[in-house]
């Protein structure tokens, strides 16, 4: 079918709207007509290079929308379904079968192949392939191809516009604190960085009911953001060594630190602000594919601290992202205050406002959704 697509063409360089010839479904693939879609920083880090899949490519993977077509043997979902769109996983490795599908041991050729599995394209314009398949749906575009095992069913009751980011961003900050470290009820956090990750693992560490809640920021506007949604002291960095600013506040230093920054010179002291047994949690994604965590053995050993790669929020979508709607509709994860939305032709803009920091979550609308 005929699909208008944002289209990623060379690093650095703004998307074009173009029209595309968009595969059929396979038995175990969905076609969504994509109502919003989240622009999330994995998709700017695929378009620069950082993320490797060959350009031209559709990007985009916090998509929401209605079932529009399904293939012969799905049974998930059914046309006129409202569905969340997230990470794809295989459903056969080990990883999968356990509930852990987020470290899933074919996640790369799933989420960054640019392709199907066996090497056919989703996505063509003439006789060119262009890259498809971001993260199973490369949802920036009015009608997007996905696995059965990335639509997650929503309810009725909650707009369907605002959803899609449940699909990574926010799902990634929430569960960090929620189900990779699963925070205990007055535990102390150290969040690195207020952006659409860190502010989302704010939201959960007030859910977790955490007793202290520090947000590192370097932008006031970002740390004005995260007060209001619950952390309970912010950060400024130029005020200070961050071990030292944390240690004033808590001189044992905090039980789980979370670095959505994936700053390199933030990352060689994060460590010291742990206390005895703490944990360091990894989301924020390098510039540098190079850049390498530094750990003092001794300092390491003796306190007992623990580091964790963490991968969307170690979720289980078909079961955190309802989860997460039901806390959003009971007034206790309000992630819509983080969102601002756009009409998908102002994808440039929205991507501008979201880099400069002047949008924590742009959410690109399309039109007759
Ligand atoms: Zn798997
Ligand atoms: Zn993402």
């Amino acid at each position: 079918m005929e699909v208008t697509a944002a289209v990623a063409k060379k690093a650095h360089a703004k998307f074009e709207l173009e029209s595309l010839t968009l595969d059929e479904p396979r038995a175990d693939e969905v076609i969504v007509k994509i109502s919003a879609v989240g622009i999330c920083h994995s998709d700017l880090a695929a378009r620069d290079g950082a993320i490797p899949i060959e350009l031209p490519a559709v990007l985009g993977h916090e998509g929401s929308g209605y079932v529009e077509r399904v293939g012969e043997s799905v049974t998930k979902v059914q046309p006129g379904d409202r569905v969340v769109l997230t990470f794809n996983s295989c459903g056969e490795c080990p990883n999968c079968t356990d509930d852990r599908q987020a470290y899933c041991h074919q996640f790369a050729p799933l989420n960054y192949g640019g392709v199907r599995p066996d090497g056919s394209a989703v996505l063509s314009s003439g006789t060119e392939t262009v890259r498809g398949n971001f993260f199973g749906q490369s949802s920036f575009a009015d009608y997007a191809l996905a696995n059965e095992r990335n639509v997650v069913k929503v309810s009725g009751e909650v707009p369907l516009e605002l959803l899609g980011p449940l699909g990574c961003g926010i799902q990634t900050g929430a569960g960090a604190i929620m189900n990779s470290f699963q925070a205990p009820p007055g535990s102390s956090v150290l969040i690195v960085g207020a952006g659409a990750v860190g502010l989302s693992a704010v939201l959960g560490a007030v859910v977790q009911n955490c007793a202290n809640i520090l947000v590192s920021e370097p932008h006031a506007s970002r740390r004005e953001r995260a007060l209001k949604l619950g952390a309970t002291q912010v950060i400024d960095p130029v005020d200070g060594p961050l071990p030292d600013q944390v240690r004033a506040a808590l001189p044992a230093g905090v039980d789980f630190v979370l670095d959505t920054s994936g700053n390199a010179d933030v990352l060689a002291s994060v460590a010291l602000c742990l206390a005895p047994r703490g944990l360091l949690g990894l989301v924020g994604v390098p510039a540098d594919p190079e850049a390498t965590l530094w750990v003092n053995v001794i300092h390491a050993m003796v306190l007992g601290l623990r580091v964790m790669g963490i991968v969307e929020g170690d979720s289980n979508p078909d079961e955190f992202i309802p989860r997460l709607i039901e806390l959003y509709q009971a007034g206790r994860f309000p992630f819509d205050k983080l969102v601002k939305t756009f009409p998908f032709a102002a994808v440039n803009d929205a991507i501008h406002e979201q880099e400069t920091g002047e949008t924590v979550k742009a959410v690109l609308l399309n039109e007759n959704a």
